[in-house]
């Protein structure tokens, strides 16, 4: 079938609306849409009836609300369509109020407290700005999730209130600039890194079973010093894997585009074109959870964790962001005409100062257990907050606010209100690839999430601080009488205040972490020093004044977040003192008596051993190191049990037992270097990154 017919072939899109309801119903429900308005049941019943109608046509029997709790992934209760009828039989049956509302019990997912056990249930709420979709031979229909109260459970509804905020302030700025603008959409291209590996390796470690990354491992003689798997060829099992998995993506109406390897062996990279943002989220859920179906039928694991071997490139997940409005015009492109330059220099100021102002929830809202192992190494970005703006258009925005002409190649004037902006480059040579935040030519990438977060939390954040900025300079322009000379003050005052988070630079070197100490700006190294920024009182008011999440939210979220880290570093220690004590030590005694046995018979037919008596001697101290270090960890984790899960016990976690993890590990690589490979229990990093190469 050809890749036309195949797109979107399973969502109830416009197109199959188009054809299939009436025209009234259907543009009363793009009118609605359009508005953020809820659906009157009237039309609500016609679609459900379309719409289950279509899927039946599919062979499709249940439907689902399908949401996004605070657990990063997504989940679905599959209920038939099945309706008893009054001779026993049943028929197919679907209605508005199915469609729109349902009633999952979702005691089990985590609220931070928001939900008490007796009033578990929840509602789910049909979102339908994104399309309902078959996955799996089952109808899902996108959904937010909200306690009885009207609590946000999920990662969906403050992202739909926050699409919202920056909806309002940006077409309220553009109107006072005098746009005819009615709606701005935040957009976003999520590239996503994951690595693949052969099944049978993956199936003989319990790191990655029970954690997705691992936990021991020396470091392979051949890493990624070569460079040769960047854009290398591809091997055929995974080319097969990338067609299948485009193929299921396409089917979905998911806009994958661009694939190739990445810079560590078995990594691998796929970018879709940019959406809408929610749709965008939707959609990247999705795609992680098909990458893993997918590698199954190939013999494969995929990897979605941002750190999965040590030593070798971390996988982000790049998220492109930028602002459209519903005439399709990107606030971010630099533009022709005079009056387009201004607003373009004033948007870049609105993120120069957001950025800045809001170092923290950036910061934050990539802080995870997996991605404080990616984070400040190989080829990560350090926790650091910047701004890469490139040094044209710093030094653009620098002379407006020095009142003087601009020269870098070409003398020329840019004076708000009466020049264009000169063409400045942004060509690819000179991108800089170490910036946590860079604008790129139209759009800003965020380089810091990592590869297994779900992008809502990032873009809940980034629309919210745009928002909250844009409002900012709405109210200035909105009472300014001369509207270009009070973007020449903004501008002014924002170099002012906030330019010291644009840095062009090396990101990764030494002299940064300096720089920036120097500029004060936040360096917030461990994940758990930055999550309870979450809920200080200046993001409280923040999150409340653009009417993204409540101060009972915000707290919630927070408990929910620094809870999820200590579970997971906690399930991290554990496996560890599993594997250190039921396989490695084990197998280290097992080669030791080998060792000595060979010893023995050699010295009883009068040959010298000395090599191999050293060698004995050398494994015999690294395994009582060992054994002190799993004593060690193992009463570090007694106290970490008594402290649970709360701030105290994620400290704890960050000073003692991540050292403790730390240490045990560097003994054990020592000891898998000076054991035979055969009777080492553990594939090694080699037999990992080189496990896909049919
Ligand atoms: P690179 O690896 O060089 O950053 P890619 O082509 O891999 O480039 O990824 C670029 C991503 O940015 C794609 O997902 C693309 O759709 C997205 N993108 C491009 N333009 C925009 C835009 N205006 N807004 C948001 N995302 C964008
Ligand atoms: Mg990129």
């Amino acid at each position: 079938m050809a890749v036309t017919e195949i797109f979107g072939s399973m969502v109830f899109n416009d197109q199959v609306m188009v054809e299939r309801l009436p025209q009234a119903i259907y543009r009363e429900f793009k009118r609605c849409c359009v508005d953020n308005k809820p659906l009157p049941l009237e039309i609500a019943n016609v679609i459900a009836t379309t719409m289950k109608d279509w899927a039946i046509e599919k062979g499709v029997t249940h439907f689902t609300h399908w949401f996004q709790p605070m657990t990063g992934i997504t989940a679905e209760k599959h209920d038939s369509f099945i309706a008893p009828t009054t001779n026993g039989g049943v028929i197919m049956e679907f209605n508005g109020k199915e469609l729109i509302k349902g009633e999952p019990d979702a005691s089990s997912f985590p609220s931070g407290g928001l939900r008490a056990t007796f009033e578990a249930r929840g509602y789910t709420a049909w979102d339908p700005t994104s399309y309902a979709f078959i996955k799996d031979g089952v109808l899902c229909i996108p959904t937010a999730f909200c306690s009885y109260n009207g609590e946000a459970l999920d990662k969906k509804t403050p992202l739909l209130r926050s699409m919202e905020a920056i909806d309002k302030q940006t077409t309220r700025l553009l109107r006072i600039l005098g746009r005819k603008t009615e709606h701005v959409y935040p957009c976003v291209g999520p590239e996503q890194e994951y690595f693949l590996i052969d099944n049978e390796v993956f199936k003989k470690r319990k790191d990655l079973q029970y954690t997705g990354r691992t936990l021991f491992g020396a470091r392979p003689p051949k890493g990624q010093e070569l460079d040769d798997h960047y854009f290398g060829a591809i091997t055929p099992r995974v080319v097969k894997y990338m067609k299948d998995l485009d193929e299921e993506l396409w089917r979905l109406g998911i806009f994958a585009k661009t694939k190739h390897n990445e810079v560590a062996p078995a990594q691998h990279e796929l970018a879709p074109i940019f959406t809408t943002t929610n749709i965008a989220c939707d959609h990247n859920q999705l795609t992680m959870e098909i990458m893993k179906k997918v590698a199954y039928r190939y013999g494969m694991t995929c990897l979605l964790h941002e750190k999965p071997f040590a030593g070798v490139n971390g996988s982000g997940k790049h998220n492109n962001f930028s602002l459209m409005t519903n005439f399709g015009h990107n606030l971010f492109d630099p533009g022709k005409s005079v009056e387009g330059s201004a607003q373009f220099l004033l948007f870049i100021s609105a993120m120069v100062a957001a950025v800045d102002k809001h170092q923290d929830l950036l910061r934050l809202c990539v802080a995870t257990a997996g991605n404080e192992n990616r984070l400040g190494g190989d080829e990560a970005p350090p926790a650091i907050i910047s701004m890469y703006l490139g040094d044209e258009l710093t030094g653009i925005l620098q002379a407006v606010a020095d009142g003087r002409t601009y020269s870098k190649r070409a003398k020329c004037n840019v004076e708000i209100g009466v020049h264009v902006l000169p063409k400045f480059a942004m060509d690819t040579a000179d991108r800089n690839r170490t910036s946590p935040f860079a604008f790129t030519g139209n759009k800003f990438e965020f380089r810091m999430p990592g590869s297994s977060q779900s992008i809502a939390g990032i873009n809940i954040v980034l629309n919210t601080i745009v928002a909250d900025q844009v409002q900012e300079f709405a109210d200035i322009l909105e009472n300014a009488e001369n509207k270009n000379e009070a973007i020449k003050s903004i501008i002014t005052d924002t170099m002012k205040k906030h330019g010291r988070i644009i840095f062009n630079g090396n990101n990764y070197s030494e002299e940064w972490v300096e720089e920036a100490n120097k500029r004060g700006l936040l360096n917030l190294k461990a994940t758990i020093d930055a999550l309870p920024y979450f809920s200080s009182d200046e993001n409280i008011a923040l999150f409340e004044r653009q009417k993204v999440l409540t101060e009972t939210e915000l707290r919630s979220r927070t408990e929910i977040l620094i809870e999820e880290y200590c579970k997971i570093k906690n399930i991290e220690a554990m496996t560890m003192l599993d594997m250190a004590k039921r396989e490695i030590l084990p197998a280290v005694s097992k080669y030791e008596k080998h060792l000595a046995e060979t010893a023995v018979k050699l010295q009883e037919i009068g040959v010298k051993n000395a090599v191999k008596v050293k060698l004995i001697e050398k494994l015999a101290d690294l395994y009582e190191d060992a054994t002190n270090k799993i004593d060690t960890l193992d009463s570090t984790m007694d106290k970490a049990h008594k402290l649970g899960t709360g701030l105290e016990a994620g400290c704890y976690y960050r000073d003692a037992v991540l050292p403790a993890m730390a240490e045990l590990r560097a003994v054990c690589d020592e000891m898998e270097l000076n054991t035979a490979e055969k009777y080492w229990p553990l594939p090694s990093y080699g037999d990992l990154l080189y496990s896909v190469t049919d």
